[in-house]
Parts: structure tokens; sequence; C-alpha cells
């Protein structure tokens, strides 16, 4: 099967890395999705300079845009192999919902130029494009036209009209450009029907959190466990006094208290105790060397994205594990640990030499191997400590801190080396 090419389409890149052009590909197409440039009678050079000259300026874009005279893919998309572009906001859950993924990691986003108030843009003309572009990419990904196009709307309602604004420049609903490009599609391909491959019929995984965060005890007598994170939902069962149910994920004041299962419980600490599973200590620092880089939802490069963390900023490290690194005390929030992404700073290996005991009633802490250096805080007679480092008579309380004591022995009592 081969598809009729009516137009051509220009590939003029976005300068990459930029923060509008990632470089980051797109492992798999899943579905498309029109939008409009919501800029009245800017015509698809403009838009495609615009992004270009604005390319470090912030990280949003969309592969193709498409007006009566040109296509420009400023976002490889057909004629290479398919990249990132930053068109859905990672926020909204649709996409997720309808197609399993992020539309950011698994679309392509087509604009339409238009004229509503100008004239400068022939709109019937542009829509043949755009309609055209977008069978074409049904074509070249094996998406069934009739399921697998959405609208920027759809997935983000709050904030987005597009392209049903821009449709309705020339009397076309949603639905009537869906069956135009189904048209198009069947035309294109001179095919009775659209063929898509069984294998893109893509089962989407149910979300599992598979590490538990912490473990919680019911204190109350009787509590309910529901099925969503939100109290008005409907209750899937009853937990009793002193059951202890390991907890995977925390939203809206309720813990989910199942793997798999959709199972909510409150969080109020009137009716449950938590304790947390996993060690939350530091072992390590990133800094953020891409413009952008996917925070998953565990250990596995294959989970879902829980969010995108951007170039220049710096998390703390709490565990490594398949090549990812940990970047939440208590959330699952992993994020690859590839030295191309990302500068690793490890916590300064620590020996122990020895031990201190306070004798002193209150002794002050310093902020450097000083006594002129400021006091950060006060210890007490009888604390024990662990001592790090011996520097001109005050010892290292803490591994990674500055915070010394005076190592004088009228205050002190330290055994070590
Ligand atoms: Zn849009």
């Amino acid at each position: 099967m081969s598809f009729k090419m009516k137009y051509s389409i220009i590939s003029d890149y976005i300068v990459a890395p930029s923060k509008r052009r990632s470089g980051i590909k797109i492992p798999e197409v899943l579905f498309i999705v029109a939008h409009d440039t919501g800029n009245d009678g800017s015509t698809a050079r403009q838009n495609v300079n615009y992004f270009q000259n604005s390319r470090d300026a912030m990280s949003a874009s969309a592969h193709i845009f498409v007006d009566d005279n040109e296509i420009i893919e400023c976002i490889p998309a057909t004629t290479a192999d398919p990249e990132k572009a930053w068109h859905v906001r990672y926020d909204k859950t649709e996409d997720n919902k309808i197609f399993g993924e992020d539309a950011n990691d698994a679309s392509i986003g087509v604009e339409l130029c238009y004229s509503k108030s100008t004239t400068n843009i022939n709109n019937l003309e542009a829509y043949k494009r755009y309609v055209w572009t977008i069978a074409y990419l049904c074509y070249k990904y094996a998406l069934d036209p009739r399921q697998k196009i959405t609208g920027h709307y759809v997935l983000d309602p709050q904030r987005r009209t597009d392209p049903v604004n821009a449709l309705s420049v020339i009397n076309k609903s949603f639905q009537d450009f869906i069956d135009d490009v189904y048209k198009e599609y069947i035309e294109c391909t001179k095919s009775k029907n659209v063929k898509v491959p069984a294998k893109k019929v893509k089962k989407t995984k149910p979300k599992t959190e598979k590490e538990p965060i912490g473990e919680l005890t019911v204190t109350a007598y009787h509590l309910n466990i529901r099925e969503a994170p939100d109290f008005n939902s409907k209750i899937v069962r009853v937990a009793n006094k002193g059951d202890v149910l390991k907890v995977y994920t925390q939203k809206n004041g309720l813990y989910k208290v199942h793997p798999t299962e959709n199972q909510w419980t409150s969080s109020n600490r009137k009716y449950v105790s938590f304790r947390t599973i996993k060690s939350s200590s530091v072992i390590g620092r990133i800094t953020v060397k891409a413009y952008h880089l996917n925070v998953r939802s565990s250990a596995d490069f294959n989970s879902s994205i829980a969010k995108v963390i951007n170039k220049g900023e710096n998390y703390n490290v709490y565990a490594q594990k398949n090549g990812l690194y940990r970047i939440h005390p208590t959330k699952e929030e992993w994020t690859s640990a590839n030295s191309k992404y990302v500068k690793y700073y490890p916590l300064r290996a620590t020996t122990v030499l020895g031990t201190a005991t306070i004798e002193a009633y209150h002794l002050n802490v310093r902020s450097a191997p000083d006594f002129n250096s400021s006091i950060v805080r006060v210890v007490d007679k009888g604390n024990k400590f662990n001592i790090f480092e011996k520097k001109n008579g005050l010892l290292k309380i803490h591994p990674t801190r500055n915070e010394w004591i005076s190592a004088n022995s009228e205050y002190v009592r330290y055994s070590g080396k």
C-alpha cells in the first residue's frame, strides 16, 4: 500500500537541542493531536520562524504547520525519525486516559493556520492540506483516522479550543474533519478500508506501583477503603483496627493500599499510623544537563512518566536502581542516571573516626572548623556523635553538613583515632 503524495512536506527543523526541540525520539507514535495556531492570519512560515528564533524561550512546540501554501515540519515527524514536541501539557490526563500515554511522548502535533479576521490565508486550501497531512501521518504510523486523531480541546478543555475554532471558520465540526481525513486516507491509499496492523492495538497496562513507600496500621475501629483517591468515591471494602496495609502512593489525603487495584484509604492520623519503609537518606545529588528529562513512576525506563525536569535544576538522590536515580525521598520518582543527561555528585564517602559524648551542659555547633565561625545550633550534655573529621581543635559531627564542635576534653569525651 502506498500513499499519494499530493503535496510536499518541507523540513525546516528547529535547532536542537533547544527548549522547543529536545531531540528526544518518540518510541512509538500512537495518535495524532490536531491543533490550530490560535493566531489569526499567521502563516506556517511565520510560525516556524518564530519557533526557530525563540527556540530557547520555552518548552512549547508542534511538529508540523500547515497553511494554504506550505506544509512545514519543524520537528521531525515524517521526514526523519519522530521526535518529541511539547504540544500538550503533561499535567493533563485525558491523553493518558484515552491513549495510555502522554501526548508529547506518543503523538504528532499538527497546527492549522487560518484567517478569521484577516484574508491572507485561503482557509479551504489550508484545510485540504491539513486533512491530507494528517491522513498521511495515519498512513505512515498505521493509525486508524477514526480512532487515533484527537483535538487539543479534547485533551485540555479548560485552556484550549483548537482546532475547533479554526474549523468553525469554514463551518466544519471536529467530526466533519475526522470524516474528511478518513476519506482522504481512503482516496490516497486507493484502499477500501483502513489497514492497521494487529500489533498497533496496544493494550494499556494498568498503572502499578510495585514498591511500597510505607506501611500503615489502622487505628480506627473500621476504616473505609475507596475505589479512587476521592473521599466521595465508592467504598470497596472495610479494614479493621490493627490491620497493617502497605502504602504504594499518596494523593488528595488518601493512601493507595494495593499495588495494582484501586484501593484508597484516608491518610488522616486520627485513623491510621504510618511509617516509611524506604530509607530516605540522601546518597548524592544531581544537576540536570538535558533540556528536559523524564521522571518515571518506577525504577524502570518503560514505566509511565510522572513529570519532566529541566536543565540546570538540582535534586537529591535517594536510591539508584536499573540505571535510574530516585529523586524523591518518599514518592516513586526516578530519572535516568545516564551521565549524558545528569551530572551526579555522590556524597563524599565518610569514615567514622570515633565518637564524642558531650560533657558540657550546652555546646555550640559551628559552621566551620574555626572557633570564630557562626553557631548553627547547640547540643546538650549526654548527646553522642560520630566524628568524621578533626581540624584546628574541632570535631566534625555530621557526615555531609558543616557542623563542628570543640574537641576540648573539658567539654567533650572523645574516643577513637
Ligand atoms: Zn493546540
